[in-house]
């Protein structure tokens, strides 16, 4: 259930009304809005009666949420959610509410030359954020499963050198604790309902970028999302990567319907991985392009600086050329869009 606050209710009021209604049980979630407070209730909230709570005199509107997600809900926050990431250099990046995140890098962390060059050419064409994944869910156990600790290390030492944030994927609870340095934590599609995961994420303080299981629904994604968000994290990032169909041309389907659909439901970030969603890198600024074009709050790319000898994912990891050109035309895009591009220091 949803309490919309009238405008100008004073601090004061607000408190005693909340514990008003906590007193009946109920859990409330504030959201601050610029003009508007509205209120969450969590909780069973079938005994509440809606006639008086209506008839408060601090109260505009009452409504019932018929979605299984609240606090991820648009109805509970109506702003636009803006991600806010400290940089290594103390300057803020940004991802959601016009503005636009870039996140580049390798699939996989390889060594330090190739980390480092691919964390200076990205940083150089633009991107806001640096990718690299060192602890790697691959189908085969015979596969490269990532460099672990030791990549991470070296994914480190290239925040330091470049002073981009980075971003990796956790594969499990036990790893929080080497998670430190990392400045959002990317939980991968095949963990997207690891609900154990999930919970002990809601508790930690560092952004979530959640990506969309293989064939999780909509709904399925904001759900997962409510699950840390219930723990009292409310930073996520959504990340849609496309979805299994029965065609094999692509390596999955890009589903950009879900990205209206997801802004529509909800007020956080939305962003795609044209990447994973294709598996080609020759597809990958087209469906770049049109991520924006559909209202993106940013894109994850793979980049590698000699796709062909990648340990993981070359055939879909764009040269750092391509990356390049494609921030040219992602600056288009986004003033089209009416967002804005973060630049780093520097940068051209
Ligand atoms: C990745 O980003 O490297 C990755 C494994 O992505 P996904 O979980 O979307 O497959
Ligand atoms: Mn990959």
């Amino acid at each position: 259930m949803i309490v919309a606050m009238k405008r100008g209710v004073s601090g004061e009021e607000l408190k005693d009304f909340i514990a008003l209604l906590e007193r009946q049980g109920l859990r409330i979630h504030c959201s601050q809005g610029l003009t508007q407070t509205v209120l969450g209730l969590v909780g069973d909230t079938s005994g509440v009666d809606e006639e008086a709570l209506l008839a408060h005199h601090l109260v505009e509107k009452v409504l019932r949420v018929q979605e299984p997600y609240k606090r991820a809900n648009r109805l509970f926050h109506p702003e636009d959610t803006r991600i806010d990431v400290p940089g290594p250099d103390g300057g803020l990046r940004h991802i959601g509410a016009g503005e636009l995140g870039i996140i580049a890098g390798p699939c996989s962390v390889e060594s330090r030359e190739q980390i480092v060059l691919v964390a200076e050419s990205v940083k150089k064409a633009g991107a806001g954020f640096l990718r690299g994944g060192v602890f790697k869910p691959r189908t085969s156990p015979y596969s490269f499963q990532g460099l672990g600790c030791k990549g991470l290390d070296l994914l480190l030492a290239a925040k330091r050198e470049t002073g981009l944030p980075i971003v990796t994927e956790i594969m499990g609870i036990h790893q929080l604790e080497v998670f430190d340095g990392v400045d959002i934590i990317q939980v991968g599609a095949r963990n997207m309902q690891n609900f154990t995961l999930l919970r002990e994420l809601g508790r930690c303080r560092k952004p979530i970028l959640l990506k969309r299981g293989l064939a999780s629904t909509i709904t399925e994604l904001l759900m997962a999302a409510e699950y840390i968000m219930s723990g009292g994290n409310d930073r996520i990032i959504l990340c849609e990567r496309g979805i299994r169909t029965f065609d094999t041309y692509t390596r999955n389907t890009l589903d950009l319907s879900s990205i209206p659909a997801l802004k529509r439901q909800s007020h956080l970030p939305v962003i795609v991985d044209p990447s994973h969603a294709t598996g080609l890198a020759w597809m990958v600024p087209a469906m770049a392009r049109a991520a924006v074009a559909a209202g993106a709050d940013g894109l994850i790319l793979e980049v590698h600086n000699n796709p062909e000898a990648a340990l993981c994912d070359g055939e879909q990891s764009i040269t750092l050329e391509s990356f390049a050109s494609l921030m040219g035309v992602l600056e288009r895009y986004a003033e089209i869009e009416g967002k804005s591009l973060y630049r780093n220091p520097g940068t051209p």
